[in-house]
């Protein structure tokens, strides 16, 4: 018999798995992509998913709605590294870029900072000392101080000070400062839109921009008592008790992520 009423938080994995099993035509899985799906590394070019995981999205794709990426990368490196998945959506710099059909539909709002993002990068790899690695992504601009994290302090209050100048906002991350136009959009916004209509939803993510998408699976779950919504957090050295505390479940890391949907999936058999 299908179970009706959703379980209460906390919840076990076997618990959230079952229930959803329960419902997965109208399940949406969400992933980040950094620190979730991969391996955070130095260099961000050089990231790449868990081999595995590929495998195992494309056919949770096939039990569930819905699997999708919301990641802070452009969608045009998330295609290089998830092109192959055809049932897989794609949303790029905190959803200000979604792949549709076959397309990159970018947010009309934030266009207009092209320019102005551009500038920027240059002004960063310009002004910004030796170590600090600036990551233009057209609509965005991201001061890693991975590899040189005595000089987080510097690289805050340069990113603070621009964001005044230039009229952008601050998103803070892992080892990371990333400055985005003043546009209304971000995970949590994502998950907001994604969500309606839908009866379930998992989230998993290991930093704070994530903190938004648990919280609007917990807005969804407060005006809608049929919606079940599961945030799963993936353990790291540097956001981890902080996003765990606002998680339902926690994972060690990206491979152990990958394991879990793979043990989930007979459970989620149709
Ligand atoms: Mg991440």
């Amino acid at each position: 018999m299908p179970e009706t009423s959703r379980p209460a938080h906390p919840l076990s994995a076997d618990e959230a798995l079952r229930f959803t099993a329960s419902r997965a035509t109208e399940t949406t899985f969400f992933f980040d992509f950094d620190g979730v799906l991969s391996p955070v590394t130095d260099d961000p070019d050089a990231s790449q998913p868990v081999p595995s995981v590929l495998g195992v999205l494309e056919e949770l794709a096939s039990r569930v709605a819905r699997v999708a990426i919301v990641s802070a990368r452009p969608v045009s490196f998330l295609r290089s590294r998830f092109g192959s998945l055809e049932h897989v959506d794609l949303y790029g710099l905190y959803g200000l870029e979604v792949w549709h059909d076959g397309d990159v539909v970018t947010e009309p709002a934030a266009l207009p900072w092209v320019p102005a993002m551009a500038e920027l990068a240059e002004r960063a790899k310009a002004e910004l000392p030796q170590g600090v690695y600036v990551e233009y992504k057209r609509l965005s601009v991201a001061l890693h101080y991975r590899t040189v994290p005595h000089l987080g302090g510097e690289v805050e209050r340069w990113g603070h000070e621009q964001a005044e100048r230039v009229g952008l906002r601050i998103q803070g991350g892992r080892m990371v400062v990333e400055l985005k136009p003043p546009v209304d959009q971000d995970k949590g916004m994502v998950i907001s839109d994604a969500v309606l209509g839908a009866g379930c939803a998992w989230y998993f993510g290991d930093d704070m921009s994530d903190i938004k998408a648990f919280d609007a699976l917990r807005a969804r779950e407060a005006v809608d008592p049929a919606f079940f919504g599961v945030a799963v957090a993936v353990a790291n050295p540097e956001t981890g008790a902080e996003v765990s505390s606002a998680a339902d479940l926690t994972l060690d890391s990206p491979e152990d992520v990958a394991r879990f949907l793979a043990d989930a999936l007979p459970v989620l058999a149709r």
